[in-house]
């Protein structure tokens, strides 16, 4: 091994609104020995997800806050470099959550932190986004609250992102028409042209919920059946004025509100009104469909049928700005940091 440093960053300091890069500082530890049953892993990229904006907060949610001065919490792909374990040899590729940091020791009693994957039909990265935590996550959604008939209409917001490019896509292989909402004309013909949704609206070109919906109108004229929510705010609001009946609501994400701005909705009333079924969902907390969803998903991205678009940040040290343009849209696709 070349070096005998692992480079990692912890979580400094909580955010107030908006993180900086001060709340994260970049340490130094002498890579371990490997000792028995442990497994060294050197990782190959780093996912950055929005999640990880709510851990660095404290506050009630679904899962604990990220401990100060500790190792920031992340999904990882790579490869083991030594390893005294008899369930991985040297060269294996494997998932895991790793962490934000260059190496990973594993010792035997953690071994379900590690999977081993294939990487013949499908690349390393893949298993971080379309076939990894964000493709299960789509598929959830899509499959199991919104459960698109053929011919229904699907909408997704943040359509051009690692979830969003997948919910649409899957809403096609069944039947259904799919329509993104997405920030930007580049983001929007991506998703139509090479993702092969229905059509995409710019959201950032809609001053307020009325006009948005009014764009909604011309892209469903059928009105929307469902929608996999990834933002909220103005875009919940527009979703809203053009749901049909018994429509139905995947709460994924409200990414709008993660800084702690308010997103009030603006005509709950239309839940009762239209007789919508709105679902909350934690992807974690559904393994039971991981295996379904992920050979559904490992199948399409081996024979070319589920696209998806990578935005690559180089080295640790740039982890902490591609984490705040990630919550900013300046990611293009499933944002991971390559490692290697
Ligand atoms: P993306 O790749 O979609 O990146 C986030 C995108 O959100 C940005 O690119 C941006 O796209 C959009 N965005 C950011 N701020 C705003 C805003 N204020 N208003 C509208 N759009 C905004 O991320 P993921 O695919 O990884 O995640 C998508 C969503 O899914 C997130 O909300 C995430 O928290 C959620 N999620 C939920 C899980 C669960 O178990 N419930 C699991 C995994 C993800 P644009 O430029 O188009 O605005």
């Amino acid at each position: 091994m070349s070096t005998s440093v692992n480079r990692q960053f912890v979580l400094a300091s909580r955010p107030e609104g908006e993180p900086s890069p001060a709340n994260f500082r970049l340490v130094e530890q002498p890579l371990p020995e490997v000792g028995d049953g442990q497994v060294l892993v050197r990782h190959h990229y780093l996912s950055l997800d929005p999640y990880m904006r709510g851990r660095m907060s404290e506050g009630k949610s679904y899962a604990d806050p990220q401990p100060l001065d500790q190792v920031m919490i992340g999904g990882t792909v790579g490869e083991v470099v030594a390893s005294k374990n008899d369930h991985f040899k040297v060269g294996d590729h494997v998932v895991g959550m790793g962490g934000w940091q260059e190496y990973l020791l594993v010792g035997a009693d953690q071994r379900g932190v590690l999977q081993k994957v294939d990487t013949t039909h499908v690349p390393l990265s893949a298993y971080l986004g379309a076939v990894g935590m964000p493709g299960v996550t789509a598929w959830y959604g899509l499959v199991k609250v919104i459960a698109p008939k053929a011919g229904e209409t699907v909408v997704v917001s943040a359509a051009s992102g690692a979830v969003g490019g997948v919910v649409g896509q899957l809403a096609k292989v069944r039947g259904a028409r799919a329509v993104g909402i997405a920030g930007g004309a580049d983001k929007c013909r991506y998703v139509v042209e090479e993702l092969g949704f229905d059509g995409c609206i710019d959201y950032k070109q809609h001053a307020d919920a009325r006009s948005l919906a009014k764009a909604l109108r011309e892209h469903c004229p059928d009105g929307i059946d469902g929608y996999f929510e990834n933002v909220g705010g103005m875009v919940l609001d527009a979703v809203m004025l053009r749901a049909n009946a018994f429509s139905r609501i995947a709460m994924c994400g409200m990414i709008a509100g993660y800084n702690g701005q308010p997103i009030p909705m603006a005509a709950p009333q239309l839940i009762l009104v239209n007789r919508m079924r709105i679902e909350g969902f934690i992807v974690s907390e559904h393994m039971q469909v991981w295996p379904e969803a992920l050979k559904e998903l490992g199948t399409l991205v081996a024979q070319g049928k589920l696209k998806y678009r990578e935005s690559i940040a180089q080295g640790l040290e740039s982890a902490p700005e591609a984490f705040i343009g990630l919550l900013k849209g300046r990611n293009f696709g499933k944002q991971l940091v390559k490692l290697v």
